[in-house]
């Protein structure tokens, strides 16, 4: 296929045997389109980072939940975790098993903490107060204990996840609490795990933090060490978003060496004997999803062109919240590449000024009628969805290994939104 705008999903063929039209008049919009092949070929890279028989690939599932993506990631070798019931739930349904999760968690409460516990889940807690209602629930049981590196990275401030003006994790400083706690109630400490942020393209952030970690609890914890079988570097890992510009990938060959190296070092000083985990979650799924939308309306208000569309931050709320870029494609019945371009801002049907999905960009002139594409949507896409405006949320299509689609998520319908009220009759 070529249309108006689709080098990016042209080059890798990610619509398989089908093309985004034919999608649309089987599935409908909005709709998240997956590529099996590219989810498979992201496994494949992450866990070739390093050959130390004990890494680790903990595909951390919020990024995407659906058991379809989630089998696929577990055929391929990589562990899960989960940071509610329902993660914990779903993953199950996938076919992971207590050996190839971690319940890495913050801020919960008891029932939650057994529910984990009930399923054989190493749980991962992240507060000293945490810590204790943790020994009143699982007395002798093994822990893992988040710890804040003081080093923080990410696109966004509300995506940093260490260092002190973030929520998470134990402060480097508090470890008499710690160990004071783990005595008091027969805890035995099995792990650690840091998680610095989101989308870092560039590495050495990560390998800083991962270093932090390794330095303390060699010089920390090392009486401790023969206990813990857990290491967890945590997730971030970047992916280009501007692809139309040409935007580099994260090298991962160069990554993989460093960190290789450092961990084998590490082994080598130390004796460790345990698991390290990397825990990427969008690295596994962002670039396997493209969401469909259409067209239905464009107008010029003053200066301002926009085009309105299906695709309110009800179904991707990246740009909204986080003011996100996502590359966008154009798809059209007979359409041709177009290289002129005009300013155009593509927004949603919600009712809130807010609801913009791509502000001021340089396109192809967008019609009625056309489909967009809009890429890298894969990782808190669908997840983050809402029916807000009491808007039935998605369908979901995998296109699998052969190239054909599958239907993997139905599309809400309005029974589905009113299916949980009371005393309607
Ligand atoms: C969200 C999260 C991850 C994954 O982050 P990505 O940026 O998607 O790789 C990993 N670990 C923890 C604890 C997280 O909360």
């Amino acid at each position: 296929m070529s249309n108006v705008r689709s080098e990016q999903t042209d080059s890798i063929g990610f619509f398989g045997r089908t093309t985004p039209l034919d999608l649309v008049k089987m599935y409908g919009t909005p709709l998240y389109v997956y590529n099996e092949n590219i989810l498979r070929q992201r496994c494949r890279e992450l866990l070739g980072l390093s050959s130390l028989p004990g890494f680790c690939v903990n595909y951390s599932a919020k990024a995407n939940t659906n058991p379809a993506l989630l089998r696929i990631i577990r055929e391929e070798g990589c562990h899960a975790d989960a940071m509610s019931p329902g993660e914990l739930h779903i993953n199950k349904l996938a076919g992971f098993t207590a050996e190839n999760l971690v319940y890495v968690c913050n801020n919960v409460s008891a029932d939650e903490m057994r529910n984990a516990v009930e399923n054989g889940l190493l749980v991962s807690v992240d507060s000293l107060s945490q810590l204790e209602l943790y020994g009143k629930v699982n007395p002798g049981g093994k822990v893992m204990i988040r710890i804040n590196p003081g080093i923080g990275a990410g696109h966004h401030k509300k995506v940093v996840t260490a260092g002190k003006e973030t929520k998470f994790g134990i402060d480097l400083s508090c470890m008499a609490e710690v160990r004071s706690l783990l005595n008091q109630h027969n805890l035995t400490l099995a792990g650690l795990n840091q998680h610095i942020g989101s989308l870092f393209m560039e590495p050495n952030g990560y390998l800083d933090a991962m270093d932090v970690m390794l330095h303390f609890v060699q010089t920390e914890l090392g009486d401790l060490l023969p206990n813990i079988e857990t290491l967890d570097f945590g997730g971030g890992f970047g992916i280009p978003y501007h692809k139309y510009e040409g935007e580099a990938r994260l090298d991962m060959a160069d990554l993989g060496a460093r960190m290789h190296a450092k961990l084998a070092a590490w082994v080598k000083e130390t004796g460790y004997k345990g698991r390290f985990f990397i825990e990427p979650g969008r690295y596994v799924v962002a670039e396997c999803g493209v969401l469909l939308g259409s067209v239905y309306a464009t107008k010029n208000n003053g200066p301002n062109r926009y085009v309105g569309t299906d695709l309110g931050f009800n179904v991707l709320v990246r740009p909204a919240m986080y003011d996100s870029f996502h590359d966008v494609e154009i798809y059209r019945e007979n359409g041709t590449p177009d290289h002129e371009l005009t300013e155009q801002t593509i927004v949603g049907n919600i009712c809130e000024s807010g609801d913009i999905l791509a502000k001021k960009r340089q396109l192809p002139c967008i019609h009625e009628g056309d489909i967009l594409g809009i890429l890298d949507a894969g990782a808190y896409g669908f997840v983050m969805s809402s029916s807000y405006n009491q808007r039935p949320r998605a369908a979901e299509v995998l296109i699998t290994a052969d190239g054909t689609p599958k239907l993997i998520r139905r599309r809400e319908t309005l029974d589905d939104l009113t299916r949980q009220f009371v005393g309607l009759e």
